[in-house]
């Protein structure tokens, strides 16, 4: 858990010439309108990480669907850690955390569609941050198909419950 703590905040944390290839994070275009709504409902939100197997585009790491994470943590907090600080969270849940990524930022013009929106680790999405898939010299994930195999995200735990007062 250190080594994969240490990982990831070295690729989320500030920009370190020795990581990432350039020396500040991008501003926003300011000829590009953002789109009105940030981010999608949550239902589309998880047709999206369904549609690329629960796995993140980028990198191919299998996702954890962020309510199953809140769910193991309930059921047990003394391994599945999580706080408020990094420092407090389980870092592999922490890592490997869903989120919709924009293919395009959205700071830079990238729209809400479908089509701009790919499944992403906590890694790949903050790492990249503001950049475009040219500057970072990452691959365009929508060019190659999804893995879809038994990875459900760990949404086979929805059964467990979802406060503490239902964990008795
Ligand atoms: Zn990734």
């Amino acid at each position: 858990m250190p080594i994969i703590a240490a990982y990831t905040a070295l690729v989320t944390g500030p920009v370190n010439p020795a990581v990432h290839w350039q020396s500040a994070m991008p501003t926003a275009d300011a000829e590009f309108e953002r789109s009105a709504q940030r981010m999608p409902s949550s239902s589309f939100e998880r047709a999206i990480y369904v549609r690329d197997g629960w796995r993140c585009r980028y990198c191919g790491v299998r996702i954890i669907e962020r309510s199953m994470r809140t769910r193991l943590h309930i059921c047990l907090p003394d391994v599945a850690r999580w706080g408020a600080r990094n420092a407090d969270k389980h870092a592999a849940l922490a890592a490997l955390s869903a989120s919709l990524d924009h293919v395009v930022p959205h700071s830079r013009g990238g729209t809400n569609d479908e089509a701009n929106l790919v499944t992403a680790c906590n890694a790949c999405q903050f790492g990249r941050g503001q950049w475009t898939l040219e500057e970072v010299g990452f691959f365009d994930p929508r060019d190659y198909l999804p893995t879809l195999d038994a990875w459900d995200g760990l949404t086979r735990l929805s059964r467990l419950p979802t406060t503490s007062n239902e964990f008795q």
